[in-house]
């Protein structure tokens, strides 16, 4: 179990997720951009709404809720950011196992390494879906500042396109889609 002072150690780092704005938006000048603890909690509570028994759920949710954890310490590094892959990976690595000694190394602080580190690999079914999530929760974010700014983002759209997996989650995105294609008519 990790110590008392390890814990609010831990939380005094994590509240940096409350308080970075996502470098998509803030790149794209959206004023009221949401942090990455908002966009890992709408995941959390999508991975809650998984309907396919050969997904582990549980391990899902949890996955959702911690994949972005190491951007407390890394930050939130995207493509556009001049990093390489190999060298993102690296700082965030880094930035976990800084987290799991903040705990003290405890049997909890080593479960989110490990989730962590699975959905980066992405060699499982839950880390695949999680991935899924990932996206789709990007892309109803950039239609919502669409719909608020009246606004274009189609670089989210076309950074994610043709790369979902689940079938449950390419229904929800041909259905984003064809909103999508209503706002945009709507507004011409
Ligand atoms: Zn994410």
């Amino acid at each position: 179990m990790s110590t008392p002072a390890g814990v609010l150690r831990f939380l005094h780092v994590i509240e940096n997720l409350k308080r970075t704005k996502r470098t998509g938006w803030v790149d794209n000048k959206i004023g009221d951009a949401e942090s990455i603890s908002d966009h890992m909690h709408r995941m959390g509570v999508l991975a809650l709404l998984i309907n396919d028994k050969s997904l582990d759920r549980t391990k899902c949710i949890k996955m959702a809720i911690v994949h972005d954890l190491a951007e407390s310490i890394a930050g939130d590094i995207t493509p556009h950011s001049g990093v390489s892959k190999e060298e993102k990976f690296r700082l965030e690595k880094e930035g976990m196992d800084e987290v799991v000694r903040h705990l003290d190394s405890s049997p909890e602080a080593l479960e989110i390494r490990s989730l962590w580190t699975e959905y980066e690999e992405a060699t499982t079914e839950e880390a695949l879906y999680v991935k899924d999530l990932d996206k789709f929760e990007m892309i109803v974010q950039a239609f919502e500042y669409e719909k608020r700014h009246n606004m274009k983002l189609d670089t989210f759209y076309a950074s994610t396109e043709g790369k979902f997996r689940h079938p449950t989650v390419r229904k929800w995105v041909e259905e984003l889609y064809r909103e999508r294609e209503q706002l945009h008519a709507d507004l011409k």
